[in-house]
C-alpha cells in the first residue's frame, strides 16, 4: 500500500521522495496498461519526475464521459482487468448521463483511510455516535462515506435519507450526537420537527457535531450561525471530494474553517489558470482551478485531471490541528461561473448575501434565461419558513450586492418552500436557454 500512516501529518519534505516513488509506479502503470492515456499522450512516455508533470496534457469529465460509452461500462480509462474491480459506484451527474465508477480492493482501502483523515480532522473519533444520513443508492456518499466514518473509530448509523420522522426517532432513543448529511438537510428536519413535534426545538435533538459535505453552502458564515444558534450544533465542512478522484479528501478542524488537503502522498494537486491552463502556484491567495493526478490507483487512475473546481489557497503552514497539507476555499465551479460586466460571479458569492437576511430560507437560484453577456444578474430567493415581505426585501438584497460585490442583481422573493430541498449537489445556476 503507497499510504504513509498519517501521511496527512507529516512534514511535507519526508513526503517529496515517497510521492516522486509513487509518481514513478504509477506512471508506468498508467502508461502501460490506459489506453486512454495512451492515445492522449500520442504514445509518449510520461515525464519521470514529478516536478515535469506539466509537460503532459489535461484529462476532463467530458473526455470521460466520451470513453464509457466508447468501451462500456468504465471506459477505456480502466487500467485494470475487469476482475480486479470489487465495488461500482453510479453517479447520475447534472448531465443526465451515468458514470461508472470502478474501485479495486486497494482503492477502496485508500479511499477510505483518506476520507477517515478529514472526517477526523472534522472531530469525529471514538465515543461519538453518527448518524449517516446520505443516499446509499450507488452513489459514493452512500457507502464509501460511510466507511470514512468507521475508519476514524466513531459508531456509525446507516441512515440514508427519507423516514425524516424515523430518524428523529432515531436519534433521540440512542443518543446520536453527530449527523452527516448535506447542508440543505437541516432545513428539512426543522420543517418535519415544527409539522410532527410542535412541542420540540431543533436543539432538543442533541446533535453537537454537524459533518456536512456535498454542497459549498456550509462556507457561508450567516449559516453557520444559523446552525449555531437554532441546533446548537458545530458545523464542519467535512466532506469535500471530487467522485472521479477521491470521494473526500479535504475538510476543516475546530481550529480553521478552511478546508485541509489530507493527500498527500497518494494524490499530487496543481493550481492552473482555467482560461489559459498556465500553471499557478500552491501559494497563499493564488486562484484558480485544481487539477489532480493519482499516485496510487489500479482502477481508473487519473492524470492532470481538471475538476472544474476553483479554488483559492488560504494558507501553507502547518495548522493547529497537526494537518501539514495546503488549506483552501472552494469558490465555485469553472462552469458555474457567471461574469456581470467583466466581474466573475460565482453562486458561492450570491449565498454569502442571501444568507444574511433572517427573513430568507438561504435557497436561491440563478436563473440565467438568455445567453451571455449579462449586465444584471437575476436571482431568485425565498422566505424563510416565517420569513415576511415588508415589500422592500428585494430592494434590500439588491442594495446589499451592490454593496458588499460591486454586482447588480435582480432578485424575485418567492414563497417558502418554491425550491425543491435535495439530498443531493443541488444545481444553482439554471440556463433555461440551453
Ligand atoms: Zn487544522
Amino acid at each position: 500500500m503507497s499510504l504513509l500512516q498519517d501521511g496527512h501529518l507529516m512534514p511535507l519534505d519526508e513526503i517529496s521522495s515517497h510521492r516522486q516513488d509513487a509518481w514513478e509506479k504509477q506512471s508506468d502503470y498508467v502508461a502501460r496498461n490506459s489506453e486512454f492515456y495512451q492515445r492522449l499522450w500520442n504514445g509518449r512516455r510520461p515525464p519521470r519526475r514529478l516536478e515535469d508533470l506539466a509537460e503532459l496534457p489535461f484529462s476532463d469529465k467530458a473526455d470521460l464521459r466520451l470513453s464509457q460509452p466508447a468501451s462500456p461500462p468504465f471506459g477505456d480509462y480502466l487500467a485494470a482487468p475487469a476482475d480486479r474491480v470489487s465495488r461500482l459506484h453510479r453517479t447520475s451527474g447534472t448531465t443526465g448521463q451515468a458514470m461508472n465508477l470502478a474501485m479495486s480492493a486497494r482503492d477502496c482501502e485508500i479511499t477510505e483511510i483518506v476520507g477517515g483523515r478529514a472526517q477526523s480532522l472534522a472531530g469525529l473519533k471514538p465515543g461519538i455516535t453518527v448518524v449517516h444520513c446520505l443516499n446509499y443508492q450507488m452513489w459514493m456518499g452512500g457507502l464509501t462515506d460511510h466507511l470514512t466514518l468507521e475508519r476514524t473509530g466513531a459508531t456509525v448509523v446507516p441512515f440514508g435519507v427519507g423516514s425524516t420522522e424515523l430518524l428523529i426517532d432515531t436519534i433521540l432513543e440512542t443518543k446520536i450526537t453527530a449527523i452527516s448529511c448535506t447542508p440543505s438537510y437541516p432545513a428539512v428536519l426543522e420543517r418535519v420537527i415544527a409539522e410532527k413535534y410542535p412541542s420540540m426545538k431543533p436543539r432538543d435533538l442533541g446533535l453537537k457535531l454537524g459533518l456536512f459535505g456535498g454542497e459549498p453552502g456550509i462556507d457561508d458564515p450567516a449559516f453557520r450561525r444559523r446552525l449555531g444558534d437554532i441546533w446548537g450544533m458545530q458545523p464542519r465542512n467535512a466532506n469535500y471530494g471530487v467522485s472521479d478522484v477521491f470521494c473526500n479528501f479535504a475538510s476543516e478542524c475546530r481550529h480553521d474553517t478552511a478546508l485541509h488537503f489530507v493527500a498527500h502522498d497518494v494524490l499530487h494537486a496543481e493550481l492552473i489558470d482555467p482560461d489559459s491552463g498556465d500553471g499557478k502556484g500552491l501559494d497563499p491567495g493564488n486562484e484558480g482551478e485544481l487539477v489532480l493526478t493519482h499516485l496510487s490507483r489500479e482502477c481508473q487512475p487519473l492524470v492532470r485531471f481538471r475538476t472544474g473546481d476553483i479554488i483559492r489557497v488560504e494558507n501553507t503552514d502547518k495548522c493547529a490541528c497537526g494537518c501539514t497539507g495546503f488549506r483552501f476555499r472552494v469558490i465555485g465551479r469553472s462552469d458555474d461561473m457567471v461574469v456581470v460586466r467583466g466581474l466573475n460571479m460565482f453562486p458561492t458569492m450570491v449565498a454569502a448575501v442571501v444568507t444574511g437576511f433572517d427573513e430568507l430560507s438561504g435557497d436561491y437560484r440563478i436563473m440565467l434565461d438568455t445567453p451571455p453577456p449579462y449586465d444584471v444578474l437575476p436571482v431568485h430567493v425565498e422566505l424563510a419558513v416565517e420569513g415576511r415581505d415588508d415589500g422592500t426585501l428585494a430592494r434590500r438584497i439588491e442594495e446589499t450586492c451592490k454593496k458588499k460585490l460591486g454586482a447588480t442583481i435582480r432578485a424575485t422573493v418567492l414563497p417558502h418552500g418554491t425550491f425543491p430541498r435535495t439530498e443531493g449537489k443541488t444545481k444553482r445556476v439554471i440556463r433555461s436557454y440551453e
